[in-house]
This record gives C-alpha cells, sequence and structure tokens, in this order.
C-alpha cells in the first residue's frame, strides 16, 4: 500500500495535502453492506477516509430470506433495505452498476452502464478511484452446464428471481382453483442442501395457507406434490449426519418425496431427466445445486481465481496477486483447515466483514492486516412453523450442542437478528422487531398475490 497518498499542492511545489483514503467496497449483500456501513460510520463520518459502496441493485435483501420470499411466507417489500438511505445514514456514498472489470494500475474499478427496463441508458460507464478495494459480490447458482436449466428451472439468486418464481407459483394455484379438475403440479427442488430443504418445507406450508384464504377448487394435499432431487448420497452434504436425519424425518412426514444418488443431467418444459434414467415430472423446477462466483470474477484485472470463479486470497483476505485488494464472502475462497477453504455461509461472511473493519482502520495506521480465523459457530437448518434444527459449536459445553425446537429456532431468527443490528445498532434492530411483531396481526400469514 503507498503509505500516505500525498501529492504535491497545485501551484504550490513542495507544499502536500494528505488525500483522503478511499475504500470501495463492491457488494452491498451480507458481508459487504456491514462492512460499508462500519467504515462509514467509523471513518466517513469522521471524514477519516471517503467510504463508497458499489452494487447492480438499488435495495439489499439479506440472502438466507430469499427462500421464504420465493415461498411467499417473507414479503421483500416489508424486508429490503433502500442502499441510498442506508448510505445516508451511515455516511457512505452509494454507486448503483454491475462490478464490469478491474484496472489495477489505475487502481480504478470499472462500472457498467445501468439501463431502465426499455433498454434506455441511466448512466453511463464509470471508474471509481480506490485505495483499498474490497470485493464482495457473492455467489449465483451453478448448474453446471446442465441442458435446459437456464430455460426451464427457476433459481432463487436475488429478490427478483424469488418474486417472479412466487408470483407463477401463485398464478398456477389460482388456476387450478379456477378449473377445479383436479388437476396436479409437480414440483421439483434439484439440490438437497439447506436451500433445498428449507425450500421444501416452506412451499408445503405456504400453498396450504393460501389455499385456505379461499381457494375452494384447489386441494393441496392431493393436488400438490414436492420431490427433492439429490445427486449425493444422503440431503445436506456437509451438515452433520444428526441434522440431516432429522430434517429427512420432517420431510418424510410432510411427505415430501426426497430422491437421492440421483443425479439431474438434464431439464425439460415438464421433467427433470437423471443420470440413472429417471424421468422426474415437474411443471415447477428450482435449481438449487450448487453456487459459482459471478463470471466476472474469472480474470478479473489479472487477479487469481479458482474454477468456481471466487477470487484466491491469504489468510489476510487479500487477493494473492494484490495487496491493496480484499475479497470476502461467497466470492472469496480464503484458507480454512486441512486444505479446505472458509464455507460459504452467512456467518463467514459476517465474520470477514467485521475482521476487515479492523483490516482498514490498521491500513490507515500503516499497520500490516492481521489472519483472518474462520470460527464455525454450527449450523441450523429451519423447515418453516414444521422444525427447526442444528448444531451449535463451542458455547456451552465446549463441543457440540444439539438444538431443535424452539430454542433451535430462536437461533436461527437471532442470525438475521444480528445482520439488522450490525446495519441499524441495537435500538432500531428492537423497535423493527417489535413493529414487525405487531404488523403480523393484521396481515395475512403469506404473500397472497
Ligand atoms: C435461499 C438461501 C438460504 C440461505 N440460508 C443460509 C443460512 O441459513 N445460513 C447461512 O449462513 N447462509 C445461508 N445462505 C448463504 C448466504 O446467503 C451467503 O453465504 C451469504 O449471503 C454470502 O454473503 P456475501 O456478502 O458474500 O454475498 P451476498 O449476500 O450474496 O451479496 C452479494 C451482493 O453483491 C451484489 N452483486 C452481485 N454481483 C454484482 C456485480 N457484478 N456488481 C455489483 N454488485 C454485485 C449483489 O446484488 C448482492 O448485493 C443461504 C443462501 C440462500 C440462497
Amino acid at each position: 500500500m503507498e503509505p500516505a497518498l500525498l501529492g504535491d499542492l497545485p501551484g504550490r511545489p513542495g507544499r502536500f495535502e494528505v488525500k483522503t483514503h478511499r475504500v470501495v467496497v463492491v457488494g452491498g449483500g451480507a458481508g459487504g453492506l456491514e462492512l460499508a456501513t462500519k467504515l462509514g460510520e467509523k471513518l466517513g463520518r469522521k471524514g477519516r477516509a471517503e467510504v463508497t459502496l458499489i452494487d447492480r441493485s438499488r435495495t439489499h435483501l439479506w440472502k438466507p430470506l430469499l427462500h421464504e420470499v420465493a415461498a411467499g411466507s417473507m414479503d421483500i417489500h416489508a424486508h429490503q433495505l433502500d442502499y441510498l438511505a442506508q448510505a445516508r445514514w451511515h455516511r457512505f456514498t452509494f454507486v448503483l452498476g454491475a462490478l464490469a472489470g478491474l484496472d489495477r494500475a489505475a487502481k480504478e474499478v470499472l462500472v457498467a452502464p445501468v439501463k431502465d427496463d426499455e433498454g434506455e441508458e441511466i448512466l453511463p460507464a464509470r471508474r471509481v478511484p480506490y485505495d483499498t478495494l474490497v470485493i464482495a459480490i457473492g455467489s449465483e447458482s451453478n448448474d453446471f452446464g446442465t441442458p435446459g436449466v437456464r430455460e426451464h428451472a427457476f433459481t432463487i439468486d436475488n429478490a427478483w428471481d424469488a418474486h417472479l418464481f412466487h408470483r407463477r407459483l401463485v398464478n398456477t394455484c389460482f388456476r387450478a382453483n379456477f378449473a377445479n379438475d383436479g388437476r396436479v403440479i409437480d414440483i421439483a427442488i434439484v439440490g438437497a442442501g439447506a436451500t433445498g430443504v428449507e425450500l421444501a418445507a416452506e412451499l408445503h406450508n405456504t400453498i396450504r395457507v393460501l389455499a385456505a384464504y379461499g381457494l375452494k377448487g384447489f386441494d393441496p394435499e392431493r393436488q400438490i406434490r414436492i420431490r427433492i432431487v439429490e445427486a449425493g448420497p444422503r440431503i445436506l452434504p456437509g451438515l452433520p449426519e444428526y441434522i440431516a436425519e432429522e430434517t429427512l424425518k420432517t420431510l418424510q412426514g410432510l411427505r415430501v418425496e426426497v430422491l437421492v444418488g440421483e443425479r439431474v443431467v438434464e431439464v425439460t418444459p415438464d421433467a427433470v431427466k437423471t443420470a440413472a434414467g429417471r424421468e422426474v415430472p415437474a411443471a415447477f423446477v428450482v435449481w438449487a445445486a450448487g453456487i459459482l462466483g459471478p463470471a466476472v470474477l474469472r480474470d478479473l484485472g489479472g487477479l487469481e481465481s479458482n474454477r468456481a470463479n471466487q477470487l484466491v486470497v491469504k489468510d489476510t483476505l487479500q487477493a494473492t496477486r494484490d495487496d491493496d485488494v480484499f475479497a470476502l464472502g461467497d466470492c472469496a475462497a480464503a484458507p480454512w483447515r486441512d486444505g479446505k477453504t472458509v464455507p460459504p455461509r452467512a456467518q463467514s461472511a459476517h465474520q470477514m466483514a467485521s475482521h476487515l473493519v479492523h483490516t482498514v482502520l490498521r491500513r490507515l495506521r500503516n499497520a500490516p492486516p492481521t489472519p483472518y480465523h474462520y470460527r464455525d459457530f454450527g449450523s441450523l437448518v429451519s423447515l418453516g412453523h414444521y422444525q427447526t434444527v442444528g448444531t451449535l459449536m463451542g458455547f456451552v459445553t465446549g463441543g457440540t450442542l444439539r438444538l431443535e425446537g424452539f430454542l433451535a429456532k430462536m437461533f436461527y431468527i437471532s442470525l438475521y437478528k444480528l445482520h439488522i443490528w450490525a446495519l441499524h445498532g441495537f435500538w432500531r434492530m428492537a423497535l423493527d422487531t417489535l413493529a414487525r411483531m405487531i404488523r403480523s396481526q393484521t396481515e395475512p400469514k403469506v404473500k397472497l398475490h
């Protein structure tokens, strides 16, 4: 890093001006928005640094809520946050636009033009200069090149995807209700990771609630079939066996069919086909079979990336080829243990953001960055209001604590509350919680449109 960013004052050679350090965060998600907010508070407010957040979207929604938006148990409008407002409240600048490239020699981020729905340009391509750059653009679904996924499957990568899925589902239920002919709607979820199983349970519940609001010609018990299709030998690969077993029991109780060891090789307009030759009927396919870093990260400004398009970073979260560029969250391949990288989770994005706040403060004092150590606090899987199950690590016992039921649900909810706390502070988080509790008494239990 260049130490003090000094330059001659124009017309006054020999006199120096201290330029404000420019911190640019690209991606305002689970990690990036917490980072920009905290840096805005600690540095932007006092004029110690210029903090800029770049995002391709105008609003933020915490990604782990997306399956609830898709199922209709959550209304995006009630939970999304305007970047412009957050920027004003917490003293950073918001730049709308997608990351398009990186000019490391000039230390500038290239931002793509922004167009409206008709394709007319709203904002041109821009260059945003930085002294410290943090890339936090998350991940997207990995279709592994499977034919038909793009054309016939939904992905739940962002709020818009989730909204489109929900609208199509409600329309299909309305149609079936009007036809009153007992037609069956097959839903196939490809991938039995946390997203897939949580979505299955939410859908099971919300479709029943939707029907209860007056769809008299539609019987979800007989007319909705949900199947999860998983390539691996069990559901929730990567999570402890205990969580997988408990989750499977709950799903079977809900009559969600779980097919394991079935690798999907093609998606057609009305089915998914597996390598074993099975054809699973599906009017709706949701693809949740794995993630990949956004394509723009492949060879971004000559930085090192891996096969999953993640930026390869050192334990300090600095890019291996540039000490002024950092990456956090899903888009970063950060070293962990046994040759593995830190898993792509909201808790790791949150921890990395907190770590980078200290790193940036140290950089302003010309102190070297310290290594980041991932702390795995455990895993929780929420099957809507049916069941929450998980493990907590290293709290009371020092080992692994199994959790289910009410306590597990409280810990699950607290993850989101911690995010809100990081963005707004304790009192706003508390008021927000209270306001939602009151509002829930006057609103339908699911989104009906
Ligand atoms: C349905 C679902 C449920 C989940 N549940 C859990 C859970 O229970 N617990 C858990 O720990 N994790 C969960 N996860 C994973 C978790 O959401 C991610 O690990 C986490 O959001 C990663 O945070 P991030 O900051 O790296 O990226 P994100 O939160 O994905 O944010 C990325 C941001 O970058 C922006 N962006 C993307 N591309 C560009 C671009 N080219 N230019 C500019 N901006 C860009 C996006 O608009 C977004 O604002 C879940 C994920 C999903 C999809």
